[in-house]
C-alpha cells in the first residue's frame, strides 16, 4: 500500500493546486518525475492513481513517469555521480540503491534521485478550434519588405 499513499499524496497536492489555479480543458495525463532512488512499483503507482482519480476532476487521467537518474556527492573524496546498486548483477527483481559513496564508502549527499513530483499536465481542450484556423497557422513566407530596401 506504499504506492497507494504516494499516489494519494500526489493527487491531493494536484487537486489543491488546481483549486487555486484552475486549468482550461480536461487533464488527460499527469507527468511525474520519479527519482531512481524512490523505491516503488510504477505499475502499482499508476494503478493506484487510476482508482484514486475516480470521482475527481482528474478522472480518466493517466500518470506518465519520467525517471530521474540518481546523483550523489561525496564530501570525503569528491565523488559526484550515480548511486551504486545492490542486486544489479545478481538479477534481482529490484535493485536496491546504496546511499554511500561508491568510491570511498563515506556518507554522501543526495543531489538527485529522491524526488517524486508532478512536473506537468497534458490538457485536452474541449473547444479546440478547427485545425488551420488558429492565428499561428500561417505557413506562407512573410511578404517582401519594401521598407528594408528603402534604407
Ligand atoms: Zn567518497
Amino acid at each position: 500500500m506504499h504506492e497507494y499513499s504516494l499516489a494519494h499524496a500526489l493527487l491531493q497536492g494536484l487537486l489543491d493546486h488546481l483549486e487555486a489555479e484552475p486549468v482550461q480543458g480536461t487533464i488527460t495525463q499527469v507527468q511525474v518525475r520519479k527519482g531512481e532512488l524512490v523505491i516503488l512499483s510504477e505499475e502499482a503507482l499508476c494503478e493506484a492513481w487510476r482508482i484514486l482519480v475516480e470521482g475527481t476532476p482528474l478522472a480518466g487521467s493517466e500518470l506518465s513517469l519520467e525517471r530521474v537518474p540518481s546523483r550523489l556527492s561525496c564530501a570525503s573524496c569528491g565523488y559526484d555521480g550515480p548511486a551504486r546498486y545492490i542486486g544489479e548483477e545478481s538479477g534481482w527483481h529490484m535493485a536496491i540503491p546504496v546511499l554511500a559513496c561508491p568510491r570511498c564508502g563515506a556518507r554522501v549527499e543526495v543531489l538527485a534521485g529522491k524526488e517524486l513530483a508532478i512536473v506537468g499536465l497534458t490538457l485536452e481542450m474541449q473547444d479546440a478550434p478547427p485545425s488551420g484556423a488558429g492565428p499561428r497557422a500561417a505557413p506562407e513566407p512573410p511578404a517582401d519588405k519594401p521598407e528594408a530596401e528603402a534604407h
